[in-house]
């Protein structure tokens, strides 16, 4: 009798399992040769030492990878031979990324809960559940008079760098963003999104009033990395950079540039680095694409890591908002570096994503922690 009532129940769970099976090799159209990523030459990852001034920091910089899951991290591992200069982090751990309204969180309650340490709706630039503004730790750095930066490979009026400066209840509310920049003291940000400040809806010429408030804005490179005191807008595209083989090390340089500025203040900063297009690469299920970023992303890390190591006040945070592509990690040979990929997801997933601590107040960071949880501790440590 059990038998005769199991049999139906078995062959509606396999019917079920088809059923999904089939919606989920639908959303993916796998294209054989974007699932290969072909290693060059492999960068030289270097090892730092681990000592450091007291137990809190005077300066913290957080590092987003955008889309960026473990298998992202190993399938960076794999390209250049086995070695990141994430394996200077003694201190590692996940992050659980759901946002107060999905299981599966977008960038901007990624960023927002980094943020702020509030869990809010998908879509939510810096502010609550009811749209009510909240405090990031940019603007509390500021209040306490620590100098503050943001750099991103994207526009940085996108939701990842947005979270950490505007105020917005839509993250596609681009120019009402780039009009939140002005409301702070912020001092440096680069990344794209020049068209945000200059060529409005409303007319207003953001350029101008970030000139008169005294910031240099440049929009090349070459140009930007020769600030090293002031107040810098470094615009490098009208909307979003390149990617990485078309737009070169902007990100590791940007982020050397913040640093460069930032180092000035006695006090000590606040500095957020987004790694975009980690995230863009897996959404498009491109082995390559999203490989390249992952090691640009890494060396702007080795980038971080050389002031920290020679500052030994600085505690660097690596994480990501959330894990795209559902990235499997199907092949790989740490000889040549090549790795073969299989996504099981164009979009993101709800799973954990790593973190990383170096520096002093690392110990902090660890274990299986909450995304908020780990503004709370930055906060503890910066700010408090
Ligand atoms: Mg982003
Ligand atoms: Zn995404």
């Amino acid at each position: 009798m059990k038998m005769k009532l199991m049999l139906p129940v078995i062959a509606l769970l396999l019917a079920a399992f088809f059923a999904t099976s089939q919606e989920t090799y639908k959303e993916v159209k796998p294209v054989a040769d974007k699932l290969t990523f072909t290693g060059k030459s492999f960068y030289p990852v270097k090892q730092f030492p681990h000592s450091f001034k007291g137990k809190k920091p005077k300066n913290v910089i957080l590092m987003i990878g955008d889309g960026m899951g473990t298998a992202h991290v190993f399938a960076g591992i794999t390209a250049n031979g086995g070695h990141l200069f994430l394996d200077n982090f003694k201190h590692a751990g996940f992050s659980k990324t759901q946002s107060a309204d999905k299981y599966i969180t977008d960038s901007a309650a990624g960023g927002t809960a980094l943020s702020t340490g509030v869990r809010t709706y998908n879509g939510a630039i810096g502010v609550d559940v009811n749209q009510k503004p909240l405090k990031t730790i940019l603007e509390d750095a500021e209040e306490k008079q620590l100098s503050t930066g943001l750099v991103s490979s994207s526009a940085i009026t996108h939701a990842t760098p947005a979270s950490f400066i505007a105020h917005q209840g839509a993250r596609g509310s681009y120019e009402a963003i780039a009009a939140d920049f002005l409301l702070t003291d912020v001092d440096v940000f680069i990344g794209g999104g020049y068209k945000h400040f200059a060529n409005r809806q409303d007319g207003q010429d953001l350029i101008r009033e970030l000139k008169a408030r005294g910031y240099a804005v440049l929009q090349d490179m070459n140009e930007i990395v020769k600030v090293n005191s002031g107040k810098l807008a470094g615009l490098t595209a009208p909307e979003h950079n390149d990617r990485v083989t078309k737009r070169g090390d902007m990100l590791p340089k940007a982020t050397q540039t913040a640093i460069n500025i930032l180092k000035n203040n006695k006090k000590g900063f606040f500095l957020m680095v987004e790694g975009s297009m980690i995230d863009w690469g897996a959404h498009a299920n491109d082995a390559q694409y999203t490989v390249e970023e992952m090691l640009d992303f890494d060396q702007t890390i080795g980038v971080a890591l050389e002031f920290a190591a020679r500052d030994r006040e600085t505690l660097i945070i690596v994480t990501a908002d959330h894990e795209t592509g559902g990235l499997i990690d199907a092949d790989g040979d740490f000889k040549t570096g090549g790795f073969t990929a299989k996504f099981s997801s164009t979009d993101h997933t709800a799973v954990m994503v790593p973190l990383f601590a170096y520096g002093p107040g690392a110990e902090h960071f660890g274990g299986i922690m909450n995304n908020t949880d780990i503004h709370q501790k930055i906060k503890q440590l910066l700010i408090k």
